[in-house]
C-alpha cells in the first residue's frame, strides 16, 4: 500500500453533514403533548419474552412501548396499515437524524412515499445522551437478528430471532404465509437496545440496555399503522443474542386516543411530492 505525501492533510478535512435537516418539516411537539394530556387507552398488547405482537395504531392515535418485569430490548417494524409496501425506512431515518432516534425524532417510510410514520413524543432514556464507548439508546444503525445470520456464522437453527418473530406476527395479524411475511419484515427501530460503533475497528457493538421496568417510549402516530415488536432473545443484550440463553422478559404496547378536537387542524402527512418521472421526459 503506498500512502500519497499529503494523506494527512487530506484526512484532516472537516466533513459536512449528509442531511442538513433544519428545513425537514417542524415537528409540532406542544400540539402532540396537548393532545396527548387528555388522551385515553383503547388498546394494549404484550410481546412474550422472545415472541413478537402486533398491534394497530390510527393516525392521530399515540402509542407506547414500556418495559415490564426486567430490561429487554425490543425490535420494531411499522407498516401504513391500508399499504403493507410503505414500511419505516431505518437507513434514510439514520441519515436524516442521526445513528439513535429521541424526543421530536422520526420514523421515515420507504420510497416512494418518505414521510413520517411516527414521531416520538417522550423518551424516559433521553439523559442515557452518548457515553464514554459511543453507545447511546434505540437505535436505526442495526438490523434485526436473524437466524441466517447465526446459520452463516454457527451453523445454526434457531428459530425466534427477532426476524422470525416479527414474520409469525405479521403472517398471524394479515393473514399472510410465512414466505408472503418475511418479504415485508424490514430493519428495525432497536427500542431501548444500547449500540454504537466501535472507534478503532468500526464494528457494530452492543452493551447493556440501561432500561428499566417503568421506562418507555411513546410516539404519535403520523399515518395509519400496523405494528409489531419483537421482544428480542438477546434481552436486555450485554451479552448474546440468537439463542435462548439471555434472561428475556415481555416488553407492553399501550394505544391512547385524544379527545376529539385535541388536534386541532392536523392532518396526516402527504406521500413524498417528488413526481416519480426519473429524468424520463
Ligand atoms: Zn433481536
Amino acid at each position: 500500500m503506498t500512502r500519497p505525501k499529503d494523506a494527512e492533510a487530506r484526512r484532516a478535512i472537516a466533513p459536512v453533514i449528509c442531511y442538513p435537516n433544519e428545513t425537514l418539516p417542524a415537528v409540532p411537539l406542544d400540539l402532540y403533548w396537548g393532545a396527548r394530556a387528555g388522551a385515553r387507552k383503547v388498546d394494549e398488547a404484550l410481546a412474550a419474552p422472545r415472541e413478537a405482537c402486533a398491534f394497530r395504531v390510527k393516525a392521530g392515535q399515540f402509542f407506547r412501548i414500556s418495559s415490564v418485569e426486567g430490561p429487554q430490548v425490543g425490535d420494531l417494524n411499522l407498516w401504513n396499515a391500508n399499504d403493507l409496501n410503505e414500511r419505516f425506512y431505518s437507513g434514510k431515518s439514520r441519515a436524516l437524524h442521526g445513528t439513535h432516534l429521541t424526543t421530536g425524532e422520526r420514523m421515515w417510510s420507504s420510497f416512494p412515499y418518505l414521510r413520517p410514520m411516527a414521531t416520538i413524543i417522550e423518551d424516559t432514556l433521553e439523559w442515557y445522551g452518548m457515553d464514554g464507548f459511543g453507545g447511546s439508546v434505540h437505535d436505526v444503525i442495526g438490523t434485526r437478528c436473524d437466524p441466517y445470520t447465526g446459520n452463516l456464522l454457527q451453523g445454526s437453527q434457531y428459530h425466534h430471532c427477532c426476524h422470525s418473530n416479527l414474520i409469525r406476527a405479521l403472517a398471524e395479524a394479515e393473514g399472510l404465509s410465512l414466505k408472503e411475511a418475511e418479504p415485508l419484515v424490514h430493519d428495525v427501530l432497536n427500542v431501548f437496545m444500547c449500540t454504537g460503533f466501535t472507534r478503532d475497528t468500526g464494528q457494530y457493538f452492543m452493551k447493556a440496555s440501561p432500561v428499566r421496568p417503568g421506562d418507555y417510549l411513546e410516539f404519535f402516530a403520523e399515518i395509519d399503522l400496523l405494528g409489531a415488536l419483537s421482544a428480542c432473545p438477546g434481552g436486555d443484550c450485554s451479552s448474546e443474542h440468537s439463542s435462548d440463553t439471555a434472561a428475556c422478559y415481555p416488553l407492553l404496547v399501550e394505544v391512547f386516543e385524544p379527545e376529539a378536537g385535541a388536534l386541532g387542524a392536523w392532518q396526516s402527512p402527504p406521500v413524498n411530492g417528488y413526481d416519480r418521472s426519473h429524468g424520463m421526459a
